[in-house]
């Protein structure tokens, strides 16, 4: 594939490993400028996500300010990786419970955030770390990454009819079950 260079099982280990260390680092160093959601917030993700998460999610807008992108990037680039995720130019980034926006958050964006956030929680930082690198590796870019992949598709359904509810931890706990992700 294009930009994307064959690696040993070892050298996917290791750039998990680096890529949950980056996850962690970015969690804590955001967490203190974070707040909890808005009521109004809250109102709109009621029924999605459990009391708990949506007490315990914290938020910031960083505008103008943006998130790096992992020091590790040069590497990869280096080893021959040419579509990377470019992190500083997205709408937002979840970090575990931690969603850094680069915008001003419409509903359907944090929707997509809580997503990962739920998927954080059921997974842990290195699994979910694991199966982004391998998603990205196998499908080939970002896009193809079922985490994100999935949490288009519940985005998707959640802006097509916001007062639908149905429960994100139920359908993250299916993939997890039936190893879609
Ligand atoms: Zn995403």
């Amino acid at each position: 594939m294009m930009g994307i260079p064959q690696l040993t099982a070892q050298q996917i280990a290791q750039l998990s490993g680096f890529v949950s260390q980056y996850i962690t680092a970015k969690r804590d160093k955001f967490l203190g400028q974070c707040v909890p959601l808005t009521q109004e917030q809250r109102t709109a993700m009621d029924g999605f996500f459990s009391p708990h998460l949506l007490d315990g999610v914290r938020v910031v807008n960083l505008n103008p300010l943006r998130v790096s992108n992992p020091s590790f990037y040069s590497m990869l680039a280096e080893m021959g990786f040419r579509n990377l995720p470019d992190f500083s130019q997205m709408a937002a980034i979840t970090f575990s419970d931690v969603v850094v926006s680069h915008v001003p958050f419409t509903n359907g964006l944090l929707f997509h955030e809580l997503v990962h956030v739920e998927q954080y929680r059921q997974l842990r930082i290195p699994r979910f770390s694991e199966l982004y690198v391998q998603g990205f590796l196998i499908g080939g870019g970002y896009n193809s990454i079922p985490l994100e992949v999935h949490a288009y598709a519940l985005g998707a359904r959640f802006e097509a009819n916001p007062r639908q509810r149905f429960s994100v931890a139920d359908e993250v706990a299916n993939w997890i079950r039936r190893c879609r992700y």
